[in-house]
């Protein structure tokens, strides 16, 4: 699983980089494209304005050349109606008809292709007279006119007066004898194009614009200036209009003045375009570094959890499984195929109990499921689970503060198995400790026995036949007699010594014996009402000689109660209380002392001894263990003494505690139950 995710984030790292430079690329590509078409938007914004501006020029240009032309139109229809008119009619007519119209040069009528009639005739008369099939240019233009029947602009010519000008021509029809239309002539006008059309532009948009006005020929090389800059039309994008009327074919070309505008980077447009696309780039590799970062620390934590000894899991809240490490399915053999992210914890439990993952559970699945899913939901901390593998797992569970639960287990099998191991030899000791003390006691009691007897003076038939022997044999000598009597004392005195000492294994032995009770808990007590007075005065006669020996002041306060406890094993505690307060001290005294509460009765067993340092105070109550070994050595003694108190202060409901200072001395407080129907107490008792 976890190289899987490995794998998966590493996917997602090259995927999430070429994402990011794919974007990167559409990001700047797109503000190449906004750039470009915002620049297209305003290019054609300025064509529009430019456009409609020269749309208005054209159309004054228009009405000045057609009023122009139109003076050759009435010139025209005035020779149909009076094809014989006077050179002095013309020189009226024409005047009154374009004597104002400074942009005419000239109008002419030639009848049979003769110039016949000139205006104004003064500059225009030496060409009176004059042929026009003789200027083939001249004839070209008339022929066309005649054959289009209307009129027809031509230019620019090189006019036969000097000059440059552009030429109208207008075939004039008459009627004729058989009633059709017959030719009569051609009436001319020669204007100055440019002066009209500069005249025209006036103030207006020309000082903004390169202009240029053309006469359209058929073919391109016939298109010649008439008007502004050739260069235009080699100019990028210039606005093309066409001009409209009838016998002319015009165009007009303008580019503003410095040329369309590029597009710049340094405009507002492009600034804003270039700010958003860095920031959203800027936007697209943070996320990319956010979320590569994500993945390196998800990764590495992976990884750690991975070069984890145990296994390690975490499940959310609703108890699915969130994350795993492959020690953790490689613990659960029989469910492996089970773990996997997503899977739910009770799902888990459900293949393994199908597959008899857990011993323990065999037989009562149901309710097995039902406890560890409780666990589960409130862990409460460290237990041990058996597998079927025969492996023991210590499964340690917590949940942090947003509900998810983090589970870590270890392979305890061989510190189980070490655990079972010191168990058993445990077991072993106490079976051999209670065997040997068995195997002890019954010679030791026997030794007791027979040195108790022998020690006291004619308890032996043997010593009374001996001494009754001597009283009877009054002649025995008396050194013989005395040595008798010494070696009899002797006996007596020695026997006392052997006594002491068997006694005191034998009280050893008693409490192995104890002990190993105590171990197989097989301990038992029997309860009955007891008098707290008499269990005290039994222990301190037990243990006055030794007080005494000591110097130590042995005393009782007020013992005035009643308790419920077994007599023989009170009495055992008391003797081992009062004898290990007489052990440890050297000098000064131990008190009893006795207060009752409702519900139990305090014997405590103060004394001035060495006292027992705060660290030792929760071990002393352990068996086997001792202080002062050596300092104990002296004192002698097994270290069972207290473990065995304690134990039967609680067989009997009560407790045993300890509270000390070193250099001042040490308080055992026994707590017993206290009895409601304490009998009568008799006065004087
Ligand atoms: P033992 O007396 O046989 O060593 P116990 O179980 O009775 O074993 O006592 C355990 C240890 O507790 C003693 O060895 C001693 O170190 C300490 N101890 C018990 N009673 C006293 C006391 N009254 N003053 C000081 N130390 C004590």
């Amino acid at each position: 699983m976890p190289n899987a995710i490995l794998r998966k984030r590493a996917i997602e790292t090259l995927i999430g980089t070429t994402l990011a430079v794919l974007l990167t690329l559409a990001v700047v590509a797109g503000a190449f494209k906004l750039s470009s078409s915002l620049h297209e938007d305003r290019l054609s914004d300025l064509r529009l304005q430019g456009t409609l501006e020269l749309v208005e020029l054209r159309e004054k240009i228009e009405a000045d050349v057609h009023t122009t032309l139109s003076s050759l139109r009435q010139i025209g229809t005035a020779l149909q109606i009076d094809p014989d008119m006077s050179q002095a009619e013309y020189s009226d007519l024409a005047f009154s008809i374009a004597g104002k119209n400074s942009a005419i040069i000239n109008l002419a009528a030639a009848t049979d292709f003769r110039l016949s009639l000139v205006y104004p005739y003064e500059e225009n008369s030496s060409i009176l007279g004059f042929d026009l099939r003789d200027y083939p240019d001249q004839l070209a233009g008339v022929t066309q006119a005649v054959e289009a029947g209307d009129m027809i602009v031509a230019g620019p010519l090189d006019l036969v007066q000097g000059g440059v000008g552009s030429i109208a021509r207008y075939p004039v029809f008459v009627p004729g004898d058989e009633g059709d239309d017959r030719l009569w002539g051609i009436a001319s006008l020669v204007f100055d194009h440019s002066g009209l059309i500069a005249a025209a532009i006036g103030n207006s948009i020309g000082s903004d614009y390169r202009l240029l006005v053309t006469s359209d020929g058929l073919r391109d090389a016939d298109r010649r200036t008439l008007f502004g800059d050739i260069d235009v039309r080699s100019a990028a994008d210039p606005i093309e209009l066409d001009f409209d009327f009838s016998g002319g074919d015009w165009t007009f070309l303008a580019v503003p003045e410095n040329g369309w505008p590029s597009n710049a980077i340094s405009h507002p447009h492009n600034i804003a375009i270039a700010v958003l696309a860095a920031l959203a780039i800027v936007a697209i590799w943070l996320i990319q570094i956010i979320m590569r970062s994500r993945n390196r620390a998800e990764v590495q934590l992976l990884r750690a959890v991975e070069a984890i000894d145990g296994g390690f899991a975490m499940f959310d809240a609703g108890g699915r499984l969130l994350s795993f490490n492959a020690a953790y399915a490689r613990m659960y053999d029989r469910c492996r195929d089970a773990i996997r992210r997503g899977a739910r914890f009770e799902d888990i439990l459900r293949t393994g109990l199908a597959n008899g993952q857990y011993p323990d559970a065999v037989g009562r699945e149901e309710e097995w499921l039902k406890d560890r899913l409780e666990l589960h939901a409130h862990p409460r901390g460290e237990f041990d689970q058996r597998l079927s593998n025969g492996r023991w797992v210590r499964i340690s569970e917590r949940r942090s503060e947003d509900g998810v639960l983090v589970s870590i287990r270890v392979d305890v099998t061989e510190l189980k198995e070490a655990q079972a191991a010191a168990e058993e030899a445990n077991r072993a000791k106490t079976d051999f400790l209670s065997v040997l003390s068995h195997e002890l006691r019954t010679p030791l009691s026997v030794i007791t026995g027979f040195v108790r007897l022998v020690g006291m003076e004619g308890a032996m038939p043997e010593s009374r036949r001996l001494a009754s022997a001597l009283a009877e044999t009054p002649d025995v000598p008396l050194p013989v007699r005395s040595a008798i009597e010494a070696r009899e004392s002797s006996i007596a005195q020695t026997m006392r010594t052997v006594l002491r000492s068997a006694e005191h294994l034998l009280f050893l032995v008693e409490e192995m014996l104890d002990f190993g009770q105590v171990e197989a808990g097989k301990l038992t007590v029997r309860p009955s009402n007891c008098d707290v007075a008499a269990l005290i005065a039994a222990a301190t006669d037990q243990c006055g000689e030794k007080a005494r020996r000591k110097g130590i002041l042995l005393e009782t306060e007020n013992a005035d109660a009643w308790v419920v406890a077994d007599p023989k094993r009170t009495h055992q505690i008391l003797l081992n209380l009062i004898g290990n307060a007489i052990k440890f001290t050297e000098a000064g005294s131990v008190r009893i002392s006795v207060e009752a509460g409702d519900e139990a009765v305090e014997i405590a067993v103060s004394d001035s001894g060495p006292g027992i340092a705060v660290s030792e105070l929760g071990k002393i109550f352990e068996p086997f263990y001792q202080v002062d070994s050596s300092s104990v050595r002296r004192a002698g003694g097994t270290g069972l003494g207290l473990a065995i108190a304690r134990n039967l202060a609680e067989l009997q409901g009560g407790s045993l505690t300890v509270s000390s200072t070193e250099g001042i001395g040490s308080r055992f407080a026994l707590l017993l139950p206290r009895s409601h129907d304490e009998p009568m107490r008799l006065a004087g008792e």
